[in-house]
């Protein structure tokens, strides 16, 4: 079955404290001859260990269902009690026990064996229980170790932060008020960027450097990070066979560590379009116009165009306030006429998202 390295598990006989039978070779107690009890077979220390040789596996032990007693999964006829072996279940298996790679292991004993086995029992009964009361049969939730505890803890800074974030635009929401304001004056204003042709300073990666560039410096400098495979953390796995014996499997992970890594960063010159300046007009009129923009040819040109509209407001208690609308909007609100907003119950800042005429 395996090309592993296999071991005799040990037991105890209850009967008359005979310590360190080997599972394999002794189903019954030399001693005193009670029957071994697969549940109760434990890992032996590093100097108790002994190997398995010349001695197929056939899989799990069967136990008879009339007496109890471990056969080999082949066995047709109990040897105990010469009962029929057809409907025999499996032997039980111990959990996997796992070492840190290059620790030596103590082994673990009866008591263990049978601690385990009755933490089986328990669960069982658990999902018996579960599964009578219509329940859903999950399996009963591992215990958790200092990083879930951790992770809990983080879960529940995150998600008050995120309550106390839901909570203030809620009162915010709840707690803003209604107030009807007054039109008090329209302001206006509109920019064109000019760009000029000519050489700009700038930097980049070396591929990205374009052709026409000139004194092109390059240096070294990091550019990112990559992960690479540094070792590896082991354990052995020590696997319960069933039939009085064990593998041991080496298990390992490949660690990586980060490292930087570096490209070629360049400065350089390259004659380009740029801004250099803007032209500006701006008004307190329903009258916004574009500002004059002289260029001078072949080395000027137009860029962005940027146009701001604002409404100038006074509230029922002659407090001033301003938004910045579209032009249509900004037009449709007449000088003096009324208007109807919302504000922040907590920031008392007027939303001008709300702003509507006056019913
Ligand atoms: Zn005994
Ligand atoms: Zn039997």
């Amino acid at each position: 079955m395996t090309g592993d390295a296999r071991y005799q598990m040990l037991w105890d006989c209850p009967g008359c404290d005979t310590a360190g039978l080997l599972a394999l070779d002794h189903k019954f107690c030399p001693v005193c001859g009670t029957p071994q009890d697969p549940k109760l077979r434990y890992f032996p220390s590093d100097e108790q260990k002994v190997a398995v040789e010349d001695h197929p596996y056939h899989g799990a032990d069967k136990v008879c269902g009339a007496c109890d007693t471990p056969n080999v999964a082949t066995a047709g006829f109990c040897t105990a009690c010469g009962s029929a072996m057809d409907d025999a279940k499996a032997a039980a298996r111990r959990e996997d026990r796992v070492v840190a790679d290059g620790a030596a292991d103590a082994g673990d004993n009866t008591k263990a064996a049978r601690d385990e086995a009755k933490q089986k029992r328990q669960a069982a009964e658990e999902r018996r229980v579960r599964e009578a009361a219509g329940q859903p049969a999950e399996p009963s939730k591992p215990r958790r170790g200092m990083g879930a505890y951790l992770g809990l803890g983080c879960g529940a800074i995150v998600a008050i932060a995120a309550l106390g974030c839901v909570g203030f635009f809620l009162l915010s929401w709840l707690l803003q008020t209604q107030d009807t304001l007054t039109v008090s004056g329209h302001t206006w204003d509109r920019r064109v960027d000019v760009e000029v042709l000519g050489p700009v300073k700038k930097s980049d990666w070396k591929d990205e450097v374009p052709a026409a560039a000139s004194d092109v410096v390059c240096r070294s400098e990091k550019k990112d990070t990559k992960k690479v495979p540094d070792g590896e953390d082991c354990q052995m796995r020590k696997k319960d066979l069933g039939d009085g014996t064990f593998t041991e499997v080496r298990e390992c992970t490949t660690r990586y560590r980060t490292e930087d890594v570096f490209g070629e960063k360049c400065s350089y010159t390259v004659v380009t379009w740029s801004k250099a300046r803007s032209e500006q007009a701006a008004g307190a009129d329903l009258s916004p116009r574009w500002p004059q923009v002289t260029l001078t040819p072949a080395k000027e040109r137009e860029g962005k165009r940027h146009e701001t509209y604002t409404l100038a407001l006074t509230d029922s208690k002659g407090q001033g306030h301003t938004c910045d609308l579209a032009e249509p909007a900004w037009r449709s609100y007449a000088q003096g006429s009324k208007v109807q907003a919302s504000f922040g119950g907590l920031t008392g800042l007027i939303d001008c998202g709300s702003l509507a005429p006056a019913r």
